[in-house]
């Protein structure tokens, strides 16, 4: 089987150029000017025309959270909604966080999530492993997940009893990485501090959903994120900060940067369209924009913004946790802190990005393409298969259209959530076609995927330039 692409302008992290692209079964076999004049190209079994529209490589969400067990509830996608609508929106490989249970092995949180995701998982998927002890068999458990294709491990500065992790611990498993390749990521923020805030605030009988965000001071993120860098560097690993939320946290990512350090982060569109502003929407409505770290005052966004442009900031992932508002986020209807943390947005990524980045003249096509798929394809160790257009690499493609204009609503969106934290808002912008390995996933709004198509990848070792 064989596709041309044809008269797209396609975009790499590198360029951006009129050209075809020549699929052939899983792969792409040639990327160039007049494939199907030139021969290569001539008697492909299908041909899609793509004037006028962008071809770029298939999202990569590095962050997502399909059924996370989480508050005495369960995300409200599963690894077949959740990557049904993944698809939908352009994102063609996630990676996902297997959990270590409490006194159990990480094999067994491997083995429990791989089975949770193989036989429903419509894109192709990695995993990363969230580490809750850190103990000799922990430390040495962990050179086995690399073996296994899971090189990154996500520790928690916060959530006290339930995740988090003293800096004994955290200082351990990096100065393992050191010696196994392997790539810490961290939740940032002083879990300690914010809980005594938050005991705080309950007791004086603030409960709205708005607290959750006044409890979580960026301050508190700032000092996390300083201090996973330190430890960091310390040690002498590369670190990767998630879900970074405040100009605090990326003052100090630039920080250790500037100095050397190889610091990494990434933020996710919430953080750079919606605010504290949003938490504080009447009655428990606020609810709905409950994640952290939380959303914070609007005047952080153009700070995050330039992040992105100078390359501070490496990554856009979305930390997808969607929870129902009717029957989920109402467990906190009386206690804020009682409210399941997280947002849907696996959808939404990359049509977000293009508008408020590329539509809105904040970053060019090519560092769009960087920021969604190339970078995250390198760091996590998918590349060169994944995150490009190139000869030899998984036919993941997205056919743009850039001119298309839509309103993202709940009413609409393929999300398994009852709300949208973008409802209403309009955008340019449509993956038309979506392909994983040459295989159409979404063309002419109906979706073609199959639960179980998807494969786990096996990936390699950290790797910032490729
Ligand atoms: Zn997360």
């Amino acid at each position: 089987m064989t596709t041309l692409i044809k008269n797209g302008t396609v975009v790499t992290a590198a360029d951006m150029t009129v050209a075809d692209v020549l699929v052939d079964g899983e792969r792409i076999q040639a990327v160039g000017t007049g494939l199907a004049e030139t021969g290569t190209g001539a008697g492909a079994d299908t041909v899609i025309d793509a004037a006028g529209r962008y071809v770029m490589p298939g999202g990569i969400d590095v962050h997502t959270h399909m059924e996370l067990p989480f508050g005495g509830t369960f995300a409200s996608d599963d690894f077949a909604t959740g990557t049904a609508a993944a698809a939908w929106g352009g994102t063609t490989t996630i990676v996902d966080f297997a959990v270590q249970g409490y006194g159990e092995s990480l094999a067994q949180g491997l083995d429990a999530w791989l089975a949770k995701a193989e036989p429903k998982s419509h894109i192709d998927f990695g995993l990363h492993l969230i580490v809750r002890e850190i103990n000799e068999p922990i430390l040495r458990e962990m050179d086995t997940m690399i073996d296994r294709g899971v090189p990154s491990f996500k520790l928690f500065m916060a959530y006290p009893g339930v995740f988090m992790l003293d800096d004994a611990s955290i200082f351990r498993a990096m100065s393992r990485t050191a010696d196994n390749g392997g790539l810490i990521m961290l939740h940032a923020e002083n879990g300690g501090a914010i809980d005594v805030l938050v005991q705080r605030y309950l007791a004086e009988g603030k409960t709205a959903p708005v607290n959750h965000g006044l409890t979580r001071p960026s301050s508190m993120e700032g000092e996390a994120t300083h201090r996973a860098i330190a430890l960091a560097e310390l040690a002498g690993v590369p670190v990767y900060i998630v879900h970074l939320s405040s100009r605090e946290a990326l003052n100090a990512v630039r920080e250790g940067r500037d100095r050397g350090v190889p610091a990494y982060a990434e933020t996710c569109p919430q953080y750079l369209y919606l605010s504290l502003d949003d938490l504080a929407r009447p009655g428990f409505e606020g609810a709905k924009f409950v994640c952290s770290p939380p959303l914070r005052p609007a005047d952080h966004q153009a700070d995050l913004w330039r992040g992105l442009i100078t390359d501070d900031l490496q990554v856009v992932s979305t930390d997808h946790c969607p929870f129902d508002y009717k029957d989920q986020k109402i467990l906190g209807k009386d206690d804020f802190s009682a409210i399941p943390n997280g947002l849907p947005g696996v959808e939404d990524r990359y049509t977000l990005l293009w508008d408020g980045g590329v539509a809105a003249g904040h970053i060019t096509p090519t560092r769009f393409v960087e920021l969604i798929a190339t970078a995250p394809a390198r760091m996590f160790g998918l590349h060169p298969r994944k995150g490009t257009l190139a000869p030899g690499a998984d036919a993941d493609i997205v056919v743009f259209n850039p001119d298309a204009e839509r309103t993202l609503s709940a009413s609409t969106h393929h999300m398994r959530v009852d709300y949208s934290c973008y409802e209403g808002r309009k955008v340019r912008g449509l993956p038309e076609v979506v392909m994983q390995r040459g295989r159409v996933l979404v063309q002419d709004g109906k979706f073609l995927g199959q639960p179980g198509a998807g494969q786990f990848l096996p990936r390699g070792r950290f790797s910032p330039g490729g």
